[in-house]
């Protein structure tokens, strides 16, 4: 399929396109390069020795996107870009109004003009806030506790109105419960600008002697071991499950929301634990207090994803914590390196 992939020099963007162009697919990027470098691209052109067309822009900017996808003409899009820092939400939320849900609408009459009607949003489990009931179904109510999910939770409310307001519209509303880990080769990874807000790429930066030590946001948490629980996915399931999508796309009529996840939650000790021993030595670490807005647990049921996807996640966390280390020991700068 022709694929129109907004962000896609970012940490999923990127391993989604090497499973894309992998099968065959042909993509087009559109990406500002605002959090992400154009270096990503470059490796993904190595790994999978495909061409791959890329634009420098801000899908905000409807005329220019109108243009690329006018000429492209893709019968799909994945919709990646956005920005994603929960705290920084709190201190911009204009700003992740605009580019999340602004941009989101700039990208639909872009689709509209180019006539394609097929689109994969990049959503998040954050969109269902403190959970009613665990494991988190697709039924769960959606009550998000930050800025960073209402800005999720509208884009889906557009995405929705727009795929069931005429014939020939699909949306997969992908809810991304924790991405973490790199591709196997280590040649792309997740490469956070500044201090890692995520638990694993903090992690990784004290493995390579770029941070001191890990502060463990609270251990007395309602879980087994005080510690939060999370659904950690591996970012190769992850990007296997946008492929898988598209083909469910592209005969859906309406929105369709599917979680990604693995159904099985890692403690933030389990996953200190599991690092280190790949690392080889203990990774020093520090209880703090909780962090705000954090919840004790989150984990997908994924059944859905099995049924209407025929995905289901392949990689364990020994994978993601091998996968992460040979990203980050070989590039400790990540693309700046
Ligand atoms: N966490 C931690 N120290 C850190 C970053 C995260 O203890 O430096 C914990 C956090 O409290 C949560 C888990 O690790 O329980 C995953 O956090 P992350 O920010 O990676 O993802 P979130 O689930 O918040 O989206």
């Amino acid at each position: 399929m022709r694929v129109l992939v907004t962000g896609g020099a970012g940490f999923i963007g990127s391993h989604t396109l090497v499973e894309l162009l992998g099968q065959g697919h042909h993509c087009c990027v559109v990406d500002s390069f605002a959090t992400s470098s154009p270096e990503a691209l470059a490796r993904v052109r190595e790994l999978t020795n495909a061409p791959l067309d890329a634009h420098e822009a801000d899908i905000r900017d409807t005329a220019r996107l109108t243009g690329i996808a006018e000429e492209f003409r893709p019968e799909a899009v994945i919709h990646f870009a956005g920005l994603k820092a929960v705290g920084e939400s709190a201190e911009r939320p204009v700003d992740y109004y605009e580019v999340n849900v602004g941009g989101t609408l700039s990208l639909i009459r872009a689709m509209e003009a180019a006539g394609c009607g097929r689109v994969i949003f990049s959503s998040s489990a954050t969109v269902y806030g403190d959970p009613e009931y665990l494991p988190f179904d697709e039924a769960h109510p959606l009550k998000p506790i930050n800025v960073y999910g209402q800005t999720k939770a509208m884009a889906e409310r557009v995405l929705s109105d727009w795929a069931g307001a005429a014939p020939g519209r699909g949306a997969v509303l992908l809810r991304y419960f924790n991405p973490v880990g790199a591709h196997a080769s280590g040649r792309i990874g997740e490469d956070p600008a500044g201090i890692p807000s995520n638990l694993m790429p903090f992690l990784a930066q004290v493995a390579s002697g770029e941070r001191e030590r890990l502060s463990i946001f609270g251990d007395d948490y309602d879980t087994p071991d005080g510690t939060g629980v999370r659904d950690y996915i591996h970012v190769v399931d992850l990007a296997r499950a946008h492929v898988a999508a598209l083909g469910r796309v592209a005969a859906l009529e309406g929105a369709e929301p599917i979680n990604v996840g693995t159904g099985r939650g890692y403690s933030v000790k389990e996953m200190h634990a599991a690092f280190s021993k790949v690392v080889g030595r203990e990774l020093p670490y520090e209880i703090a207090p909780r962090r705000a807005g954090d919840i004790a647990t989150s984990v997908a049921d994924p059944s859905r994803a099995r049924e209407r996807l025929g995905w289901e996640a392949a990689h364990g966390i020994e994978d993601m914590a091998k996968s992460i280390w040979a990203w980050q020991s070989a590039n400790p700068r990540g693309y700046r390196g």
